[in-house]
């Protein structure tokens, strides 16, 4: 492959051939394997003039820290970045998902969105500004590449923030999660992920009477007593309960909050995919996932298990998740136990940091607007949001020719890839994100 440098700028076209560069390290989760990877960032920032330092929890599995300080007292701004990925399968794909390859004007590859191609923005665009001469007046750039976010963080961001607290201590951070431009209604949007749901899964069970199963009236079957409990699930969520997130983003697309069943409407008539990224914003919701019953093909199970996966805002909680199953499946016939409970995670919608982003919107891609959105899922930023509550956390890859709506179902799907133009855009926004925070050392 070669990647085309003429046509753009010298930081952009380091990121392309960097993220190419870092596609071609195969870094599967598991097992991960992000020692090449991160010997090879360290590497490139270390020449630039960053002092870096791998630390791990398991020796072939480090994460990356990057720093560049200014001596003086400001904020610490912090890229962070995970650089493993969601496993592919060749077969399916037009271009090797290890392949890094430039074709049609996109770069293809596992991790392409997901998020290599951020790492590679914001280490390209530190890089050049730090080769260049650049120094912070203030503060310092902090770049954190971590292994193992795909399965949880255990053995990266929640690391080392538990362990390594001071070495990664932050006051501003942009992480992955949200940047995707979306059209609605003739407003065109970018949302900055400002929270993540939390995670309150539960088991429903149902009881009643082991027998033969050659005789179905002999027991007392708990399987069937499941079924007037998951056609509920089928055919509702619990009713809206807008935080003031979704608050804001409803009105940041011209809605009015308090008619949320009405801007789902509207959104789903302007197109069902926004609908259906969007709804999730707005409340608890229900997804039941596994079921089991009987140990035995011939004996009727006294007890059935249906496991829910259920998210919740920000703000909201175990009573409010109770009131939400009492709403949906009735009050009798079944036993509730929570076997996961994570609060959600949030950071201000407005803030100096949101301020900037706005601005740089603003004089990029002149009328669109900058709305906060919520992650359903979540990522790496909560690791951090607990560790440093002071610390103001957005998820942001400002991506303007690849709308959301196109990125959304390529991210752990086949043919990932990114349009090498929202790379470039991405990588000038992080350039001029960092001068902005912690402007330039003339000195230097
Ligand atoms: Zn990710």
């Amino acid at each position: 492959m070669s990647v085309e440098q003429s046509q753009i700028g010298r930081p952009a076209a380091e990121a392309q051939q960097l993220l190419s560069q870092l596609i071609r390290f195969n870094t599967v989760n598991p097992p991960g394997d992000e020692l090449p990877l991160q010997e090879h960032l360290a590497s490139h920032l270390t020449q630039a003039g960053f002092a870096c330092e791998l630390l791990a929890a398991r020796p072939e599995r480090p994460n990356l820290l990057a720093r560049l300080r200014s001596g003086r007292d400001g904020p610490t701004l912090c890229y962070l970045g995970h650089v493993d990925t969601v496993l592919a399968d060749p077969s399916e794909w037009s271009h090797g998902p290890w392949s890094g390859e430039l074709a049609d004007g996109f770069l293809w590859g596992r991790g392409a969105l997901d998020m290599k191609s951020q790492v590679a923005a914001e280490v390209a665009a530190a890089a050049s500004l730090a080769r260049s001469g650049w120094r912070p007046a203030r503060g310092e750039l902090l770049i954190v590449a971590v292994a193992d976010e795909e399965t949880g963080g255990a053995l990266g961001a929640q690391w080392i923030t538990e362990q390594h607290p001071d070495k990664v201590r932050c006051d501003l951070l942009i992480n992955e999660g949200g940047g995707g431009s979306f059209e609605y209604r003739g407003r065109r949007c970018y949302g900055v992920c400002c929270a993540e749901k939390g995670v309150f899964r539960f088991n429903v069970t149902t009881s009643g009477v082991a027998g033969h199963a050659s005789m179905p009236a002999m027991g007392d079957n708990a399987l069937l007593k499941m079924a007037p409990l998951l056609q509920r699930l089928a055919e509702r969520q619990p009713a809206y309960e807008l935080t003031s997130e979704p608050q804001a983003l409803l009105r940041g697309i011209g809605e009015d909050p308090d008619d949320a069943a009405g801007a789902v409407a509207r959104l789903r008539a302007a197109d069902a995919r926004l609908a259906t990224m969007f709804e999730p914003m707005m409340g608890v919701t229900f997804t039941p996932t596994q079921i089991k019953a009987s140990e035995k093909i011939n004996v009727i199970p006294s007890r059935a298990e249906l496991k829910v996966d259920c998210r919740v805002p920000p703000g909201l909680g175990e009573a409010e998740v109770l009131r939400a199953i009492t709403e949906v499946l009735g009050e009798d016939g079944y036993k509730i136990d929570f076997t996961e409970c994570i609060v959600g995670n949030r950071s201000p919608t407005s803030s100096p940091l949101m301020e900037t982003i706005t601005a740089w919107i603003g004089e990029r891609d002149p009328g669109a607007e900058v709305v906060p959105v919520i992650l359903p899922g979540f990522s790496d930023s909560r690791h951090f949001r607990e560790a440093f509550p002071e610390c103001v956390a957005y998820g942001f890859f400002p991506h303007r020719h690849q709308s959301l709506l196109q990125t959304a179902p390529l991210i752990h799907g086949a043919n990932e890839r990114i349009d090498v133009r929202d790379l470039e855009f991405a990588t000038d926004f992080f350039a001029d994100l960092t001068t902005r925070v912690l402007g330039s050392d003339s000195a230097a």
